[in-house]
């Protein structure tokens, strides 16, 4: 879950100062030193456009009088930019005017602090836009994450998938899409009650997180499925790591029931070259693979390259 986590070094909250004076940089940095923020500073409105993309900041205090670009046009632009749009941005002013305020707040500024600060004032400010920015990250986070298992939901999968994919085709790098669905999982349910089926899906959550590597996208599909996409992972080690994580999930002895085993199929299709058909196809023949699996037997791993998929598929 790294890709949601903000900056980049250690635990500090990073603040960036856009302003061409000086003095303020120094005054700012004095003046909220107890904050245990770290801060980043940029001089004009370009560097600190491209400073918010590089450093992703928690807060941006930007200046609105400055020479080249000023306040409202770098506002304009960081909340275009895909990279810096929820970054929170108070803006520091002289300009005490209803219509400056009014402007910067449609433009999508969070607070607006007018010139000369007041000290305690300035830092209830920051510590609120803090604050705020954490919880909102925290729930888009949240939003993406399965309440059962803790692994990313279908929501993410589906935003992932279609990145990766993206990714893929463009550099030709190698990239394989999995899907696992426990065999009789009804069964366990009606034998042992929902809450051993639970216990199901939660170890194969964690087993999936300590057998995969940690660029592998783990993602509960619904019910009982799962889904793993393998970026840079071409259909042999694909196919490996699928039956490694098969015979795992075999071995497991649980706890609510010693004497039965929980087994899984497994669909995979990987390429190792740009992909011939769309993600969504892709997605299909993965499916396909799964359920023929189902029909042979279970427990076993259909894996194939997309061309060996779209060929089967033909055949059929
Ligand atoms: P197959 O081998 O063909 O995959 O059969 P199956 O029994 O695994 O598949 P089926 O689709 O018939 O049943 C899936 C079951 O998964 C039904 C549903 O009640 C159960 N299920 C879905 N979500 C949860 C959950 O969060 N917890 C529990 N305990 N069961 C769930
Ligand atoms: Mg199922
Ligand atoms: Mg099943």
């Amino acid at each position: 879950m790294s890709e949601t986590q903000n900056n980049t070094d250690e635990s500090k909250q990073v603040v960036l100062i856009i302003d061409d004076s000086k003095d303020v940089h120094r005054l700012l940095k004095a003046r909220l030193r107890q904050e245990d923020l770290d801060f980043a500073s940029a001089e004009t409105g370009e560097e600190g456009i491209s400073m918010a993309a590089e450093r992703c900041p928690s807060l941006i205090l930007l200046d609105l009088d400055m020479p080249g670009l000023d306040g409202y046009e770098v506002l304009r632009r960081l909340k275009d930019a895909k990279a810096t749009r929820d970054v929170p941005v108070i803006i520091l002013s002289g300009l005490q005017g209803a219509h400056d305020k009014v402007t910067a707040f449609d433009l999508g500024a969070v607070d607006y602090v007018t010139k000369p600060f007041d000290l305690a004032e300035l830092r209830a400010r920051v510590r609120s836009s803090l604050k705020l920015n954490q919880l909102v990250r925290m729930l888009a986070q949240r939003a993406q994450i399965d309440g059962l298992t803790g692994l990313w939901n279908r929501a993410a999968f589906d935003r992932r998938w279609s990145e990766e994919y993206s990714r893929a085709a463009r550099h030709g790098h190698p990239l394989s899409l999995v899907l696992l669905d426990i065999d009789h999982f009804k069964s366990i349910n009606d034998t042992f009650g929902h809450p051993a089926g639970d216990a199901v899906l939660i170890g194969l959550a964690k087993l999936l997180t300590r057998e995969l590597r940690s660029n592998d996208v783990a993602c509960r599909y619904g019910g009982e499925e799962f889904a793993v996409i393998m970026p840079d992972t071409g259909t042999n080690a694909a196919r490996q790591t699928c039956e490694r994580l098969r015979v795992a999930l075999e071995s497991v002895v649980w706890p609510r029931h010693p004497e039965r085993k929980v087994t899984m199929s497994i669909g995979c299709v990987g390429c190792d070259q740009v992909p011939s058909v769309p993600a969504e196809r892709w997605l299909e023949l993965v499916d396909q693979n799964l359920y023929a699996g189902k029909r042979s037997g279970r427990n076993r791993v259909t894996a194939a390259s997309l061309e060996e998929a779209l060929g089967m598929k033909i055949a059929v």
